[in-house]
């Protein structure tokens, strides 16, 4: 009971946190006046500063602040020899399994672990002339609590136009063995591959010869480039290529809000090394990765480091592990770390004919560098950032009066918006003035909002919901009206502790700039 108690609250959470993301302007579904399409988001005006605060730090420390990693930026679209090489276009499947009854096609995987309960449930619902029928539904879930709220959703779809009375589930079962449709408790096929590259054709004929995939992962341009960078660059082995980019895959089953979407971006490292290198040089990473979280605000008891064990790693690696966060569905990976050995570049340099090789002056040896790669989820994490900041506590009204507050306590490295500047009264000039003057004073050293317009309690709360991190207020005392010595001062308020203090306007760049970077 407890699990099914707490297994609701979370996808309570769940549900708040989606429905703040769409009000306050972070996440909008794609195409939403159509419908939408299903596996594909928008990121508004407050979740675009968030994605690209996070990418720009990512790229900070793991480009800038090294001197053995270099940047690139490859395009989405490659020669589909890339991918037969690569591997993918024969292997990059996820086995997929249809309902025979509804036609819905769900992830092997899914079905074996989300589905160890079957009922039936009777929904008695009431038709436009009054009268009452029972409807049976065949329902699958992980728990009980889960059946009965999948049975809504059938129900709806099965007699929309019908008024829900009440419903009884019978005959709950476990079904560890899974056989049947979660939605209509249908028979399923067996599991059969399903390819999760996107398509397309380059230039005016649509067929084999012009054939070729959205790239589903950005390593691949690095490999394929690895040569001209490393001449241009003239490092010396262990180096590493970075890349931020666009990644593609036709999921079978997008779902938990952006966690598995269609489009999504990813932050992949190759880095380089000597085959001797490669195990040491993993575990490196993954301690370097986790340090990379905590930077950022997920705490560490909420970050795993899952060996990934044999028998699900890839072929040609000689260890992974999957970094995960604990998100209110679940524990789930952010980015896998894995240890790919030469596999790669051997791959392009037999399908290529070129040599990929890398020479050793010291040594005077050739061969084929091996790799370790950090490749993590720029959406994923955006997600995590969110669940995590996302708290409702107590705080004072306008009047003083303790009330529900809800409040994004996001890194204020990573916070949209870094400081709000007020005026107390929007129809005194002078105190709209100083602020406007504020604004601009902060402006070239980070993301600032101006506010006018309402209580300032009422102010406050706006900027707790969407995360920032400071508050500057602009009153009578920073006119100097009741005190000389507060002449040019304001009041800077911290979102989570709500604690306020009395800074000079001329301090403010420096008091601000350390907390925020
Ligand atoms: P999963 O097992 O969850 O499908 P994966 O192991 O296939 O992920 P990788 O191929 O290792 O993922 O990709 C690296 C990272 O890219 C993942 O850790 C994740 O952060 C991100 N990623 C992969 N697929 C998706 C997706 N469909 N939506 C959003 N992010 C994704």
């Amino acid at each position: 009971m407890a699990e099914i108690m707490n297994k609701s609250s979370d996808t309570h959470r769940m549900e708040k946190i989606v429905s703040l993301c769409k009000r306050r302007g972070f996440i909008f579904q794609s195409s939403e006046i159509y419908g939408g399409l299903n596996g594909l988001w928008d990121y508004g005006s407050l979740g675009v500063e968030l994605k690209r605060n996070l990418k720009n730090y990512w790229w900070r420390l793991m480009v800038h602040e090294r001197d053995d990693v270099v940047g690139m930026d490859g395009s989405i679209l490659m020669n589909r020899a890339v991918w037969k090489a690569s591997g993918h276009e024969d292997t990059f499947t996820d086995p997929m399994i249809e309902c025979m009854q509804c036609k819905r096609r769900y992830k092997a995987d899914q079905i074996s672990r989300e589905v160890p309960y079957h009922a039936t449930v009777n929904v008695i619902a009431k038709a436009d002339d009054g009268s009452e029928h029972v409807i049976p539904l065949q329902v699958g879930g992980s728990s009980a609590e889960d059946v009965r709220q999948k049975a809504r959703v059938q129900f709806r779809c099965v007699a929309p136009n019908a008024t829900f009375v009440s419903m009884s589930v019978e005959n709950a079962k476990k079904d560890t063995a899974a056989t049947l449709c979660l939605f209509c408790g249908g028979d399923l096929s067996g599991a059969r591959p399903f390819n999760l590259m996107f398509k397309t054709y380059v230039g005016a004929t649509e067929d084999e010869s012009s054939l070729t995939y959205l790239r589903p992962e950005t390593a691949q341009a690095i490999f394929v480039q690895f040569k001209n960078v490393l001449e241009v660059s003239r490092k010396k082995l262990p180096f590493g290529i970075a890349q931020i980019g666009k990644a593609f895959r036709n999921e079978i089953n997008p779902r938990n809000f952006t966690f598995r979407s269609r489009e999504f971006e990813q932050m992949e490292l190759e880095y380089f090394c000597r085959p001797e290198q490669g195990m040491k040089l993993l575990e490196y990473w993954k301690e370097e990765r986790l340090k990379f979280y905590e930077n950022i605000g997920i705490p560490p008891e909420k970050l795993h480091a899952r060996e990934v064990p044999d028998e699900e790693r890839a072929f040609y690696s000689k260890g992974t592990y999957d970094i995960e966060y604990d998100f209110p569905f679940g524990r789930q990976e952010l980015e896998g770390v894995a240890y790919r050995t030469d596999y790669d570049l051997l791959q392009h340099q037999k399908a290529s004919g070129k040599s990929l090789e890398y020479f050793d002056e010291e040594t005077k040896q050739r061969f084929i560098p091996h790799v370790v790669e950090p490749s993590a989820g720029v959406d994923r994490t955006v997600l995590a950032l969110i669940c995590e900041a996302y708290a409702e506590d107590q705080a004072p009204d306008e009047k003083g009066k303790m009330g529900a507050r809800v409040v994004l306590r996001f890194h204020p490295r990573m916070a949209p918006i870094k400081c709000a500047v007020f005026p107390l009264l929007k129809n005194k000039e002078p105190l709209v003035a100083k602020a406007k003057e504020i604004v601009e004073l902060l402006r070239p050293h980070m993301y600032v909002f101006y506010d006018e317009s309402g209580a300032i309690g009422r102010r406050y709360r706006r900027q707790d919901e969407i995360g920032t991190p400071f508050g500057v207020t602009v009153d009578f005392e920073t006119l100097g009206e009741k005190d000389s010595s507060l002449l040019n001062t304001v009041t800077l308020r911290e979102r989570d502790s709500m604690k306020q203090e009395r800074v000079a306007i001329k301090d403010l760049v420096e008091t601000l700039t350390p907390r925020i970077r």
